[in-house]
């Protein structure tokens, strides 16, 4: 019963076909037999005749009407793509085909360019001609293959021979690359194309992310600057290759509206920083920076304007976008040749890229044709930007690492001389110190034996007397033992200086104290002068008996000097010494031993001086 209705449906179509639209078969139109179309494509330029609507407002029944007929140009070249450039025109398409064979043939049209905004193709059916739409402005849910381009669906009757339309309009550069596949062969084309599409944007994906990581592992803006850049391209081309408004935003066409040439306004922005940086032009081509400067200016302008204002297309932003390419090329060429290292990978990695974004504006704008390198150079260019750019990533990594070692190796250098030179000023500092450590020693001890010590005549003066007198006591005290002072005076000593004068007093009473520290000398003793001709010498533990046998002793001895000394009755210079010894006790003190032995010196010298007295 369906096959029934299925030949029926052919047969109906057919018969249109014959009576409607044979007669208006045209003799300039190059007529295309599809059962020639089999396992490959066929490319439909020359057979296509075109007519140019250049106020946009024709409709299939004026185009179709007699007289429009003459005004279809035929008669054109054998090349990949029909190119109008940047055209307010609609552009009309008369295709003529046939089907020899005693089959309904179904075909594809393909048109190979994911730009055109609005697609119309007309196609004899039952009732007159059926419209089929598609073009980026129609939602993809609406087309009637699923494709990454354009795709129609195209029925021949047996034996038909008949007349499609097609109507394009886009504010985009209008290329038609347009051809014929059979369906088998178009679904298995198909298949090989989404695979590789998806291997180009499997490659920018990893890459974008692994730059992306790279920044935040190590903070250099570079790498997001890459970031930013390799993800705009790519979101351009996936509009550019149709593959994002197949595959994601083919629901909402305004994606795919902006989505060309902003995203291509903020990749060159990003580019021209980049470059900036890597080359480091600001030193390397002062000039030439200043021009990369304007670059990213304008093109930041158009950023904002295109998203703002005008969203598909502006010719200035077209020359921009191609003259930045030129200006990028050129810079790496430069540095380059100013063989700056990065430069050579730059330019390497970059040029292909480059060079297609330039070939593929120069055919948008109608200066070259359509081939495969205007069409899909900019997926082979990025790819081959993207993997040299790894390798110059790697090549920064060594550089990085190796100055970085050199680096350490300079600190240390450094860090070792440094603490060469603490060591040797610290090393004079402590001899410096030490010095004047011994310095200040020595000037203490003078200064410790100036002040305990009697100027005239070298013995203990009476401060130190005073010292050593409470110190002994104390310790006698605490020991338990007897201390004993012997108080000492020169005999008619007032006699002697004015018999002699003062000088020659002095000198005696040197020898005195000469004669009185000979005689005294035990370990523990002290001898002093107590003040004028007075001396005094204290022992300790030392018994009264043993304190008058060492006071004889002095007396004797300074006696035998035989000092000459007119005016005395021994006619020499003679002592006298009183001696006391005490046990320190409650309610005693050195005060009183002194006491003692002025008293006892005291009696000395009422009997008769030269001579030693015991306290009492
Ligand atoms: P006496 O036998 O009673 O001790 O008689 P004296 O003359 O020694 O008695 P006095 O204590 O009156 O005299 C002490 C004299 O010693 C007075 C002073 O001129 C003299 N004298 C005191 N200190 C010094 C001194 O540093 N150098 C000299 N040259 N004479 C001194
Ligand atoms: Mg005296
Ligand atoms: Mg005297």
């Amino acid at each position: 019963m369906n096959q029934i209705y299925r030949y029926g449906r052919w047969l109906g179509l057919w018969l249109c076909s014959c009576f409607f639209f044979a007669g208006q078969a045209f003799a300039g139109d190059k007529v295309l037999d599809v059962t020639q179309v089999q396992s490959s494509a066929v490319s439909l330029t020359e057979y296509f005749s075109v007519l140019e609507d250049s106020a946009g407002t024709l409709t299939l029944a004026d185009i179709t009407k007699p007289e429009f007929a003459d005004r279809f140009k035929t008669g054109q070249a054998r090349t990949e793509a029909l190119g109008f450039s940047y055209t307010k025109s609609a552009i009309w398409l008369r295709l003529h085909v046939k089907n020899a064979s005693d089959q309904p043939l179904e075909r594809v049209l393909e048109i190979t360019y994911a730009l055109l905004a609005t697609v119309d193709f007309y196609q004899p059916g039952e009732k007159g001609f059926e419209r089929i739409e598609a073009g980026y402005l129609r939602p993809a849910s609406e087309h009637a293959h699923t494709s990454r381009f354009i795709a129609l669906p195209l029925v021949v009757p047996a034996g038909a021979d008949q007349l499609l339309y097609l109507r394009i309009q886009t504010p985009n550069s209008l290329n038609i690359p347009a051809r014929l596949w059979s369906m088998e062969a178009f679904h298995s084309h198909q298949a090989g194309d989404h695979a590789l599409q998806a291997l180009y944007f499997g490659i920018v994906l990893a890459i974008a992310f692994y730059n992306l990581m790279l920044f935040i592992a190590l903070r250099d803006l570079n790498y997001l600057i890459y970031v930013i850049f390799a993800t705009s391209l790519s979101l351009a081309l996936a509009n550019f290759t149709g593959m994002g408004g197949e595959f994601i935003w083919g629901f909402a066409p305004i994606w795919t509206k902006i989505g060309v040439n902003v995203p291509a306004a903020l990749a060159s922005v990003a580019i021209l920083l980049f470059t900036r940086r890597l080359l480091n032009t600001a030193q390397v081509v002062p000039r030439i920076d200043l021009w990369i400067k304007l670059f990213m200016a304008a093109n930041a302008a158009f950023l904002f304007l295109l998203m703002l204002w005008f969203w598909e297309f502006n010719r200035f932003f077209v020359v921009t976008n191609l003259l930045t390419s030129v200006l990028i090329l050129g810079v790496g060429m430069v540095c380059a040749s100013k063989r700056q290292r990065s430069a050579y990978y730059f330019v390497a990695a970059f040029s292909v890229l480059f060079l297609a974004n330039v070939l593929s504006h120069m055919r948008n704008l109608g200066w070259v044709p359509t081939n495969v390198f205007t069409s899909d150079g900019l997926q082979i260019g990025s790819v081959i930007e993207m993997l040299l750019l790894s390798l110059a990533l790697a090549d920064r990594f060594n550089i990085m690492r190796r100055e970085k070692i050199a680096a350490q190796a300079r600190a240390l250098q450094v860090q070792g001389e440094l603490v060469e030179t603490l060591r040797a000023s610290e090393h004079l500092l402590e001899g410096r110190v030490a010095e004047r450590t011994a310095e200040l020693q020595a000037v203490n001890r003078q200064l410790e034996a100036i002040s305990t010590t009697d100027a005239l005549t070298g013995i203990a003066n009476r401060r130190h007397f005073d010292t050593v007198l409470a110190d002994e006591w104390t310790r006698a005290a605490r020991a338990g033992h007897t201390l004993a002072l012997g108080f000492m005076d020169v005999d008619w000593f007032k006699k002697y200086n004015d018999h002699y004068g003062h000088p020659a007093g002095d000198e005696c009473l040197r020898q005195v104290a000469r004669v009185l520290s000979e005689a005294i000398g035990r370990t523990g003793d002290l001898v002093a002068r107590y003040g004028g001709e007075e001396f005094v010498f204290i022992t300790p533990a030392t018994t009264i008996e043993n304190a008058m046998l060492m006071a004889r002793r002095v007396c004797a001895a300074m006696h035998a000097q035989s000092l000459a000394h007119e005016l005395s009755e021994f006619s020499c210079v003679t002592v006298s010494i009183g001696v006391a010894s005490m046990l320190p006790a409650q309610g005693r003190s050195s005060y009183d031993l002194v006491t003692a032995a002025d008293k006892a010196l005291y009696a000395a010298k009422q009997q008769g001086r030269n001579r030693v007295v015991a306290a009492a």
